[in-house]
């Protein structure tokens, strides 16, 4: 004995015809009318991919890099890869010999776009502005391999993502009712240069 609900004859769900719908016709050439008066209305639709989509700033793509003056911003911390729902990112994190302001830099960056769900929570808990949401959606791949973007793929130059982080100069930090700025000083993540980068050292211990 099988469930036959919602198809046994005159059960609540069926849907009662009445003649002209019975003549099954009618609901045809309505169908056709429709159609037909939108002939002559401007058109909407997009010859995808020849013509593209204007994108706001808002749009979430493809999670990118920023380098600034050809050196990446992020100095390897491990936030956003933390932060990551389907841990999609994995990086590897190196020291950076002396005489630069950051300490570290990723040695290897990866970002597995068939994990990635685009919800822009790297982007979000990011203390450098380093990576971001771009503008980019329409990539492809022809196996798993190619779908992990190395840093080859996701460096890009600030001025290319240069929308984005004015959204987000705009849209960051409500709460304290401050325009939020991204101060190139907050890159310094060394003791080595802090007193000269940022005008301060370490405290000096007690006693000294
Ligand atoms: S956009 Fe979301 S899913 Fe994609 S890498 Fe960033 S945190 Fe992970
Ligand atoms: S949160 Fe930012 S600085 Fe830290 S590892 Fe990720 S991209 Fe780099």
């Amino acid at each position: 004995m099988g469930s036959k609900q919602g198809i046994i004859k005159g059960s609540r769900k069926e849907r009662e015809l009445d003649f002209w719908g019975k003549l099954y016709f009618p609901e045809v050439f309505k169908g056709m009318w429709f159609s037909f008066k939108h002939i002559f209305k401007p058109t909407v639709t997009l010859q995808y991919p020849e013509e593209k989509p204007v994108l706001g700033p808002e749009f979430r793509g493809r999670p990118v890099l920023v380098a600034e003056e050809g050196k990446e911003r992020c100095v390897a911390c491990g936030l956003c890869a933390r932060a990551c729902p389907p841990l999609a990112i994995s990086m590897q994190g190196a020291e950076i010999p002396d005489g630069d302001v950051k300490e570290r830099y990723p040695e290897r960056f990866e970002i597995d776009m068939l994990r990635c769900i685009y919800c822009g929570l790297c982007e979000e808990v990011c203390p450098e502005e380093a990576i971001v949401m771009s503008p980019w959606y329409d990539f492809n791949f022809q196996n798993r391999e190619e779908a992990v973007h190395g840093k080859d793929r996701l460096v890009v130059d600030k001025e290319e993502v240069k929308d984005r982080l004015d959204f987000l100069a705009k849209r960051r930090n409500p709460n304290f009712g401050e325009v939020y700025q991204h101060d190139k000083r907050n890159n310094t993540h060394t003791l080595r240069d802090r007193k000269e980068v940022m005008g301060k050292g370490l405290p000096e211990p007690d006693g000294h």
